[in-house]
């Protein structure tokens, strides 16, 4: 099939090659001329395992193709992918959605044949149906129709959970809507993914309440943690036990230092906000705790670094290990990593950050943080090293020969993933947060 991918940043970039990869046609259209220069030349605008091997592989094809030019991307096509960003508003909770608008409008603008036009940003339910109703008032020349599909990648994995999704949900209003996502995903479907058909605001809030519910369970032992550092207990033995019972689970069940990233922290807060808009706001009230306490994790880092030094920054210098928002990705939107390492910069410390794949995007946002191209260059003479992004790097540091990069052999791990009896063997003192002792 001919398709068309309005969008290429981490989701849209991952969909077009993917889409191509599974032997569709396809021309990937973005605003950011430098994205598609980059895209065209086979070289990823981002990290993504796996992601510059398959766009290579794809571009070799001439099954994709990347372009400037909405027209380009459009005609011919008989799919359009609307993959945008939906950022927080400035000034509100809400979801930004003009680039939904704009992109919509550009398709419906360019498109020379019938198609469906399917929506795969996270947006707030009802904009599915606004757009169909604005497409009804358009009288564009050609049969063009709205589906909502929305995405559940996860960057770092993102070509597994494109190729291999645990399940499709195409949001339609008409058979044939369900009959054209049916054939663009068919070697999916055939390989057993479950899909489901609804109409589109089901469609859409598929997406927000899964966002809601993996935001709720890190925030859930995040407050665990809370009420462990008042009693000296131990939250990882806690979230263990708890991931047990399989009514519970333990994915998504480690307390430390909580979310952050382009989708869950501005998705719980433009659900909440649209909740507000539609007379629900009750309903979802808790996510407004969810997202304190996600916040508050924060703060907890910073103080517990700051009480581990001796309750002074000043003078003190800090080697932070991780700026992504989470391993395996180089996406500092929203970053803990980066939010700890800014605020103990400002309280008056010495910052040096270091990150596998995420330095450059880190140095543009936080400019006035001193970067490291290695961990051991970032610790060398550090008073505290604090473990902030899990990467697998740093938890395969061996701890007796770290030793003597830091000054102080101290380590803040606020992701609770090392093996506190490995490195205090080797010397060091290991601090968690929700592990009870001095950060409590
Ligand atoms: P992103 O910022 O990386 O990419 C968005 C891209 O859209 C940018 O390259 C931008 O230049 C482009 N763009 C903006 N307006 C445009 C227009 N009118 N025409 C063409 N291109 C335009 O964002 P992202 O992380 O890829 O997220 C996109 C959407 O997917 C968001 O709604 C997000 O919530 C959702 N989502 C993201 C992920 C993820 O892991 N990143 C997962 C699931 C869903």
């Amino acid at each position: 099939m001919k398709l068309s991918v309005i969008g290429t940043g981490y989701l849209g970039a991952v969909h077009a090659v993917c889409m191509a990869h599974l032997g569709h046609e396809v021309v990937a259209y973005d605003t950011d001329a430098s994205k598609i220069a980059m895209l065209s030349a086979g070289s990823s605008p981002f990290y993504e395992p796996g992601f510059d091997e398959l766009l290579g592989a794809v571009l070799a094809t001439g099954r994709l193709r990347f372009t400037q030019s909405a027209d380009e991307a459009v005609s011919g096509a008989s799919v359009h992918f609307v993959c945008v960003g939906t950022p927080q508003m400035a000034g509100s909770d809400a979801a930004d959605v003009r680039y939904v608008d704009s992109a919509f409008k550009a398709v419906v603008a360019s498109a020379d044949c019938d198609g469906l036009i399917v929506g795969k940003s996270t947006v707030p339910v009802g904009t599915a149906q606004r757009l169909a109703a604005e497409l009804a008032e358009a009288s564009s020349p050609h049969a063009l129709e709205i589906a909502w599909n929305p995405e559940f990648l996860r960057e770092g994995k993102a070509i597994e959970d494109t190729l291999r999704p645990d399940r499709l949900v195409f949001g339609v209003t008409s058979e044939h809507a369900e009959k054209t996502l049916r054939q663009v995903y068919g070697s999916l479907i055939d390989a057993g993914t479950p899909h489901l058909t609804s109409d589109l605001a089901t469609s859409e809030l598929v997406k927000v309440a899964a966002n809601a519910f993996l935001a709720t369970k890190i925030s859930f032992i995040n407050a665990m943690a809370e009420v462990c550092d008042v009693v000296d207990a131990d939250v990882v033995l806690l979230s263990r036990a708890l991931g047990y019972d399989d009514r519970i689970g333990s994915r998504f069940l480690n307390a430390g230092l909580g979310f952050g990233g382009g989708c869950l922290p501005k998705d719980i807060r433009a659900f909440s906000a649209r909740a507000g808009e539609l007379g629900a706001s009750d309903a979802l009230r808790f996510l407004h705790e969810v997202d304190k306490i996600n916040v508050r994790q924060r703060e907890k880092a910073v103080a517990a670094a700051r009480s581990i030094v001796g309750g002074d920054f000043l003078g003190k210098s800090i080697a932070v290990l991780g700026a992504a928002f989470k391993p395996n990705s180089d996406d500092v939107r929203d970053s803990p990593a980066l939010n700890v390492a800014a605020a103990m910069h400002l309280m008056g410390a010495d910052v040096r950050v270091h990150d596998p794949k995420a330095i450059a995007n880190a140095r543009k946002r936080f400019p006035t943080l001193s970067y490291f191209d290695t961990a051991e260059d970032a610790c060398r003479n550090a008073d505290l090293t604090v473990l902030a992004t899990e990467w697998d790097e740093y938890r395969s540091i061996e701890p007796a020969s770290f030793r003597s990069v830091v000054r102080v052999p101290r380590l803040l791990d606020t992701r609770n993933v090392l093996d506190r009896q490995y490195w205090s063997d080797a010397g060091w003192q290991l601090y968690g947060l929700g592990r009870g002792g001095p950060t409590a």
